[in-house]
């Protein structure tokens, strides 16, 4: 995946301004600030490693929010959701008896001190429920806004829009009264990733057809209007349901500015350079201004507008927009650019601590040392350590089924894999294992589930998870990439039990969950206890809610796949297998691997420069020094 790149601040509107005539009454500076996907990251704080980490943190972007406003005299602060799950602060605040009656989350209460102005929910805050999110809702210091979740009859499962009125002042110091409407949007599919809390409480609508419903009469109450669109920005064609609709929301007529989340990553920034009604430069959307601030608290969105008053209308005569990092990499080092906000420290100082000691508690013991870096390139022990878990947990409950006779396999993916930052690995060492390790091992709050299918459609399921490899040129000599780095590992699913090979001369078979290319097919000698699997006979997969109810879009997968709906969470069932026995065994079984080529080929991947100790064994893969961003580039040979 790409890097949140470290952008340039300001600079831009300074050079609007100079060219501007003097100050005037009619003219306002208005500076829009956003937060978005703070997953329970507090503060500058790894839980899973015990140490300071200053690529996250509340406390950190709190202290741009400081040195924002200090720069500006109007200032509007929202968060774009994806707030109280996340970090393991997030799960010890959502265990049983975690959050207190009649008090608010305490990360929301957190947020408060820093005068948010409003927010909308994420896709995340549905993860424990609705029961734990309305209650973390309670006595918020700020309100939150959400137009396409309805309550079972029809009303709005919170107020849709807003209109809040806050006092400007005009280049020469006029006072304004400026009427601010602020309507947000969650990604419909929240009633597919959390389906079994959700169905029947709630339903989404369209964001874009909701928006088209909704604007024309709010932009008739307010001067500007503000959108707080938890998704991210795709140029696919507009379509009925999409998750990442920011790019078609912008162009509904009226909405002024657009904040924008989910995908974690960073915009404007080169991640979205080139896509048809998209500035990756100036950071607009069909015209329309739009920022989004990366993840964890890593950048602050700053968007300024210049409004003028013309009669009684206020137009966005000019804008600049930013997305301001927290720290940025020189080479392998992480220099921070933010000073902690003190009262974020002060106000979870005790559930930090408390955290650390919960994270901190001993579950099992290791024999060797368990890590993810080379989890993309061949067999890895974290998925076999996972499947084996799901396994183990699932059997009894398959026991009194009709299924109870299938053959139960186990499907799971590197949730730390790289992607988006080089410190994003697992690594345990030999010994005791603690929850904070377990916890890293499977880092989602998914609960388990089971689906049954044939042969056929597992084969399926490889093809898409084969999606992560890019198609490379057997003929060609020269190295090639070997991994798409927008393709998230979360989706690339191993399936434990079986034996195949991945042929990557061919096409990809599957892009997201779409199938592009019927005639390819990568998944090759696929083969269950070394004979070729019968693809018409049924057999039962574990894996987890996401997946079963149709995340990621997997072929055959979602409805009525799905037999088994476990009340506990994967990671439970991780926790569970390491208690369970005083030594739990690290060792990889042979699953996958690629097909060789009539010749060999020469394929690089990026990693931590961590793997270059773990290549003993792999005198396939060779490393060929560092990389922009911290990261190591590798050759594999096939
Ligand atoms: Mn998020
Ligand atoms: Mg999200």
């Amino acid at each position: 995946m790409i890097l949140p790149r470290r952008l340039a601040v300001g600079g831009g509107l300074a050079a609007v301004m100079a060219a501007r005539p003097a100050a005037a009454a009619n003219r306002v500076r208005l500076r829009v600030l956003e937060t978005s996907d703070l997953h329970m990251y507090a503060r500058d704080f790894d839980y899973y490693h015990d140490r300071t980490d200053p690529t996250v943190g509340l406390s950190k972007v709190a202290g741009l929010i400081g040195v924002a406003r200090g720069e500006a005299r109007n200032t509007l602060l929202f968060d774009n959701g994806d707030i109280i799950q996340g970090s393991p602060l997030g799960d010890y605040i959502a265990r049983p008896g975690g959050l207190k009656d009649g008090t608010t989350h305490p990360f929301l209460h957190a947020m408060g001190a820093l005068g948010y102005d409003a927010a909308t929910l994420g896709n995340h805050e549905f993860n424990f429920g609705l029961p734990f999110l309305e209650k973390s809702l309670q006595r918020t210091r700020f309100p939150f806004v959400c137009a396409n979740i309805r309550r079972a009859g029809g009303r709005f499962f919170l107020p849709p829009s807003m209109v809040l009125r806050r006092t400007v002042h005009a280049e020469d110091g006029t006072a304004h009264v400026l009427r601010v409407g602020v309507i947000g949007f969650v990604p419909p599919q929240i009633m597919i990733w959390d389906k079994s809390k959700l169905t029947g409480k709630v339903t989404t609508q369209d964001i874009v057809a909701t928006a088209e419903a909704m604007v024309p009469a709010l932009r008739k109450q307010c001067d500007i209007l503000v959108a707080l669109c938890h998704a991210g920005i795709s140029a696919a064609p507009r379509a009925e349901g999409e998750e990442n609709a920011a790019l078609h929301l912008a162009a509904v007529k009226g909405i002024d500015v657009i904040l924008t989340g989910h995908s974690h990553r960073v915009f404007p920034g080169p991640d979205y350079a080139g896509l048809e009604g998209v500035d990756a430069e100036r950071g607009t959307l069909a015209g329309v201004p739009a920022v989004m601030p990366g993840y964890w608290g890593s950048h602050l969105g700053v968007i300024d507008l210049v409004l003028e008053q013309h009669g009684k209308a206020w137009t966005v005569a000019d804008f600049a927009v930013a997305a301001r990092p927290i720290y940025r990499r020189d080479g392998a080092t992480v220099v921070s650019l933010a000073q902690p906000d003190k009262r974020i420290e002060t106000a979870t100082e005790a559930d930090h601590a408390a955290t650390r000691a919960w994270v901190g508690k001993p579950v099992g013991r290791i024999g060797s040392r368990l890590t993810s870096y080379l989890a993309l390139v061949g067999d890895n022990a974290v998925m076999d350590l996972i499947n084996a878990a799901q396994i183990a947990y699932a059997r009894p409950l398959l026991a009194n089924t009709p299924h109870a006779k299938l053959t139960v396999l186990s499907a799971a993916a590197p949730f730390k894999s790289g992607g988006l930052a080089p410190d994003n690995y697992t690594d345990i060492p030999a010994g005791p294992v603690a929850l904070r390790e377990a916890a890293d091992i499977y880092i989602f709050p998914n609960t388990l589930a089971a689906v049954r299918l044939n042969g056929a459609g597992i084969q399926e399921w490889l093809e898409r998870s084969a999606n992560v490899f890019l198609q490379i040129d057997p003929a060609k000599r020269e190295k090639q990439p070997l991994i798409d780095r927008k393709a998230p590992g979360y989706d690339f699913d191993v399936i434990s039990g079986l034996t195949w090979e991945i042929d990557l001369s061919q096409p990809r078979r599957y892009q997201g969950g779409k199938l592009v290319n019927p005639d390819a097919h990568r998944i090759r000698d696929l083969r269950l206890d070394g004979q070729p699997l019968d693809m018409a006979r049924a057999f039962i997969v574990v894996t987890n809610n996401y997946r079963a109810d149709g995340g990621g879009g997997f072929p055959g997968l979602g409805g009525n796949a799905v037999v088994l709906r476990a009340p506990d969470a994967n990671r439970d069932a991780v926790l569970r297998y390491f208690a369970s026995r005083p030594d739990t065994p690290v060792g990889s079984t042979a699953s996958w691997r690629f097909a060789k080529q009539a010749e060999p080929l020469a394929l690089t991947f990026d990693s931590a420069p961590a793997a270059k100790a773990l290549l003993a064994g792999r005198p396939d893969i060779a490393p060929d020094g560092p990389v922009e961003g911290g990261w190591e580039r590798f050759t594999l040979t096939v």
